[in-house]
C-alpha cells in the first residue's frame, strides 16, 4: 500500500505505564499484540482495513513478537486460517468487512465453530452498516446464531473495546468457540485513550514453534460423523459456558438511573448514541450519568438470560435499542421474559424504526416515544416529547427554506484510470446501441453513478462475469461483465472466467487492471507490481487468463480512448465465439499520484528538473456544448462564463485539480467533439534547453501575434 502508517505504528510499541491515544481500530490493533496473538490475517475492507494496514507495516515489531500476518486474498482464506486454532493452542484474530466478507467467509466459518477452538478464535468484523455504508444493508447477528459463534459489540469508548478484544479472547478458549468482535464505522473511528500494557508473545509463535503436530483426533473434524456430536456441544456445553463467563466477568454493563421503574436494553455499540440522546432530552449528563438504568450489551449473543431477567424484574417498561431488520435482540427479551413469568413491557422497533441506522434523530424520537409510552412517575414525559420535537423542529424548517438539495453522488478520483473505459463504452454504446453491464464491486461501480449511468446488476465481489452467464444466452447482444483485479483475484478467476470457459461461454469481459485493490486503501494484491515486503510475487492476469485457455485477449492502456472503442467494437461485433477478455490497464491515479507527488518533492530538493502536465480548454474555440464534460465525468472539468458577449452559454473550463491524465483532450478527440483542449507542460527547475526553448517559442509566438515579445513585457 502507498499510504504510510508510521506513527500508528509506533503506537503499538507503547507498553506498561504509557497511554495510548488514538481511534478505535487501532486501539484493536494494539489490544490484539497485548492478547498474546500468534497469528493476524484478514481481508481489507472499510472500516477496518487499517487494522492490517497497520499490521501489515509494523513487520518489525510482529518478527518480534513473532506473529505471523497473512494478506488473505479473500475473506474465506481469512477464516480458514482460523482453523490453525482448532488444535493447537494459538490465539488468532482475522477480520473483513461484513456483512458481505461473512457472506464469503461463511462455509469456512460453519466448519470452524462446529468442531470449536482450543486457542482463542476472532474474527473483526466492520459492521458496514447504515448511512455512508458501502454495502447491502444486512446484520452479522444471524451468522452469530446460525454458526453458535459469540457476537461482541463493545460501547465505542478505548477502554471498554480493549477490555472486550483481551476478554474475548478468554471467553473464546473458555467456551471453546469462536468469537466475533463487530465495530461499526463510529466505533472504529472514535478516539480516546487506554492505559497501555506491554505487548505479550504468544504461548506458541514462529519464535517458539509447537514440538509436534497435534494428535489425530477425529472430533476435531468438521465431518460426520461427529458434526451431530458437535452441534449438541455447541448448545449443551459451549452456549453455557459462555454465558457464564460473560457473566462472571462482567462483560456487560449496567449504568445506574434513578428512573428504575424502566429501563433501556442497548447494543454496546449504540450505547453513546443512546446516551447523547438522553443528554439532550435532559435525562444523562455529557458524561455518560444517566437518569434511566442502561443494560449495555457489550456482548450481543448470547444474551445470557439471568442478566435479563435480573434488569428487567421490577420494571414496568423497557426499550431495546437494537439497530437493524431482524429484531433479535428485542424477540429473545421477550421470550425470556415469558418464560420467567415477568410482565414488563418490551418496547422496541415501532417507537424506533424497524430499518435502518439509528442515527441521533431516530433515537430522539424513538426514546421520546418511549417515555410517553412507559410514563415514569417522577418526571413530565409530555414535556420530554416536546423539547424533542422542538430539537428536531428545524431540520422541517431547513428542508422547506432550502428545497430539494441536488444529490453528490460519489465519483472516480480526478484522472482515474478507470473513467475512460467507461467514455469510451459510451461512445461504442452510440455506434453499436445499449448493451447490458454487469458491473462488480470496486471503483469501477462509480460508473453507475451519472454521467455514465452504466450497470445492470452487481451480484458482489468479483461476481459480475458470472452474473452475465444467463444473461448473454437470452440477449441479442453480447453482455459486457466488468471486473477489477482486486476483484478478479479475490474470486472472479474461478466464478467468472474458470466457470465461463468451462461452459464454453460468450461475453466480453473488462478486467480493470489498476495495480491494487484501489478502493479500500491501495493494498497491493497478487498482480501488484509491488509486494507487501519488496519485489511482487510476479502473478500476472494476461498470463492467468492465458494459462486457463482464453484465446481473445487484448491489453489496451485504458486513457488510450479511440483503441479503447475500437477494440470494444471488436470484441461486440467478431463472429468468434467465445469469452473475449480486455484487459483495461492503467495505474490506480490516487496511488500514483501519492507516489509521483513524494518523488517529485525530493527531486525538487536536490534542484533536478520536474515536469507536470496540465489540459486546459480554448474559451474561444469551446463551442459550450459541453460534451466532454457528459463523456469524461472529469471533477475537474467544469463550466465558467464565456468572455465572448455575444455567446451565452457558459464554456467548458479545466481547474486547478488536473492531474493530466489526457482523459479530456482524448474524448474530444476520440468524439470527434472540438479542438478546444491543449495541454501544457509546467517545468521546474528548468534546464538551459528548456530556457532556450522558451525564448524561442516566446519569439515566434509574438511574431505570429503581431507584437514584440520583449515589448509587451516591458
Ligand atoms: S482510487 Fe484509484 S482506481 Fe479508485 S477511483 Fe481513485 S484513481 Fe480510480
Ligand atoms: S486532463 Fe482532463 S480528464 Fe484528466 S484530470 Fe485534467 S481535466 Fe480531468
Amino acid at each position: 500500500m502507498e499510504r504510510s502508517f508510521k506513527t500508528e505504528v509506533q503506537s503499538l510499541a507503547l507498553g506498561d505505564g504509557d497511554t495510548f491515544h488514538g481511534e478505535g481500530i487501532l486501539a484493536v490493533t494494539k489490544a490484539l499484540l497485548q492478547s498474546g496473538v500468534s497469528y493476524i490475517g484478514g481481508y481489507q475492507g472499510a472500516p477496518v482495513s487499517h487494522l492490517l494496514d497497520v499490521m501489515v507495516e509494523a513487520e518489525d515489531q510482529m518478527r518480534a513478537l513473532g506473529v505471523h500476518v497473512e494478506t488473505c486474498t479473500n475473506e474465506a482464506s481469512a477464516a480458514a486460517m482460523l482453523g490453525a486454532s482448532i488444535n493447537y493452542p494459538l490465539r488468532g484474530a482475522v477480520t473483513w468487512k461484513s456483512i458481505v466478507g461473512t457472506n464469503v467467509a461463511a462455509d469456512a466459518l460453519s466448519n470452524l465453530s462446529s468442531p470449536g477452538v482450543m486457542g482463542g478464535a476472532m474474527i473483526i468484523i466492520g459492521e458496514d452498516y447504515g448511512e455512508g455504508a458501502s454495502v447491502i444493508q444486512e446484520r452479522s447477528y444471524a451468522y452469530a446464531m446460525k454458526s453458535s459463534m459469540w457476537l461482541l459489540d463493545p460501547r465505542p469508548d478505548l477502554r471498554t473495546i480493549v477490555r472486550t478484544v483481551e476478554k474475548g479472547f478468554e471467553l473464546s478458549e473458555a467456551s471453546h468457540a469462536p468469537v466475533m468482535l463487530e465495530l461499526r464505522i463510529r466505533a472504529c473511528h472514535v478516539t480516546g485513550e487506554f492505559a497501555a500494557k506491554d505487548n505479550r508473545k504468544g504461548e506458541y509463535s514462529s519464535l517458539n514453534r509447537i514440538a509436534a503436530p497435534a494428535q489425530f483426533n477425529y472430533s476435531r473434524l468438521a465431518h460426520p460423523p461427529v458434526t451431530y456430536a458437535q452441534e449438541k456441544l455447541k448448545v449443551e456445553e459451549r452456549m453455557p459456558a459462555a454465558r457464564a463467563f460473560i457473566r462472571e466477568h462482567k462483560l456487560n454493563e449496567l449504568i445506574p438511573g434513578d428512573l428504575d421503574e424502566i429501563g433501556i436494553i442497548v447494543m454496546g455499540g449504540l450505547t453513546n448514541s443512546v446516551l447523547r440522546g438522553l443528554e439532550r432530552l435532559g435525562l444523562a449528563d455529557v458524561f455518560g450519568v444517566s437518569r434511566v438504568p442502561l443494560l449495555v450489551l457489550n456482548v450481543v449473543y448470547p444474551l445470557v438470560p439471568e442478566e435479563i431477567r435480573e434488569f428487567c424484574a421490577n420494571k414496568t417498561a423497557v426499550l431495546v435499542v437494537e439497530e437493524g431488520y431482524p429484531d433479535y435482540i428485542e424477540q429473545a427479551v421477550n421470550v425470556e421474559l415469558r418464560r420467567a413469568d415477568i410482565q414488563t413491557r418490551v418496547l422496541g422497533k415501532g417507537l424506533l424504526p424497524r430499518a435502518g441506522e439509528y442515527a441521533s434523530e431516530a433515537l430522539l424520537d424513538g426514546l421520546a416515544g418511549f417515555l410517553r409510552e412507559a410514563r415514569p412517575a417522577t418526571i413530565d414525559a409530555d414535556a420530554i416529547a416536546e423539547r424533542a420535537a422542538s430539537l428536531l423542529a428545524h431540520k422541517a424548517k431547513i428542508a422547506a427554506a432550502l428545497g430539494p438539495l441536488p444529490p453528490r453522488p460519489p465519483t472516480f478520483c480526478t484522472g482515474c484510470p478507470e473513467r475512460p473505459v467507461f467514455s469510451a463504452i459510451k461512445l461504442m454504446q452510440r455506434e453499436l446501441g445499449p448493451t447490458h453491464i454487469s458491473a462488480d464491486i470496486g471503483c469501477h461501480s462509480f460508473a453507475t453513478f451519472a454521467p455514465f449511468s452504466l450497470g445492470n446488476s452487481i451480484l458482489g465481489y468479483g461476481m459480475s462475469l458470472a452474473s452475465a452467464a444467463a444473461v448473454g444466452p437470452n440477449l441479442a447482444n453480447r453482455p459486457i461483465a466488468i471486473m477489477g483485479d482486486g476483484g478478479f483475484w479475490h474470486n472472479g478467476v474461478i466464478t467468472g472466467v474458470a466457470s465461463n470457459l468451462f461452459n464454453k461461454g460468450d461475453g466480453v469481459l473488462i478486467v480493470m487492471q489498476n495495480g491494487y485493490t484501489s478502493a479500500t486503501g491501495q493494498q497491493f494484491m497478487p498482480s501488484s507490481l509491488g509486494g507487501r515486503d519488496g519485489p511482487a510475487p510476479g502473478m500476472n492476469i494476461e498470463r492467468t487468463l492465458r494459462g486457463l485457455g482464453v484465446t481473445w485477449l487484448r491489453t489496451v492502456r485504458t486513457y488510450g480512448v479511440a483503441k479503447m472503442v475500437k477494440t470494444l467494437k471488436e470484441a461486440m461485433q467478431t463472429a468468434e465465439r467465445g469469452l473475449k477478455v480486455i484487459i483495461a490497464d492503467g495505474e490506480c491515479q490516487l496511488a500514483r499520484q501519492r507516489r509521483v507527488r513524494a518523488e517529485d518533492s525530493e527531486k525538487l530538493k536536490r534542484g533536478e528538473r520536474v515536469t507536470r502536465a496540465r489540459y486546459g480548454v480554448d474559451d474561444e474555440i469551446c463551442t459550450g456544448d459541453h460534451s466532454c464534460i457528459r463523456l469524461s465525468g472529469c471533477p475537474s472539468l467544469t463550466v465558467k462564463p464565456s468572455t465572448d458577449p455575444l455567446r451565452t452559454d457558459p464554456v467548458a473550463t479545466v481547474i486547478e485539480s488536473c492531474v493530466g491524465c489526457g482523459l479530456c483532450g482524448e474524448v474530444a478527440h476520440a468524439a470527434v467533439l472540438c479542438p478546444s483542449f491543449y495541454r501544457a507542460e509546467i517545468v521546474q527547475n528548468p534546464s538551459w534547453r528548456d530556457r532556450a526553448l522558451f525564448r524561442l517559442r516566446s519569439i515566434v509566438i509574438g511574431w505570429l501575434g503581431g507584437y514584440n515579445a520583449a515589448g509587451a513585457a516591458s
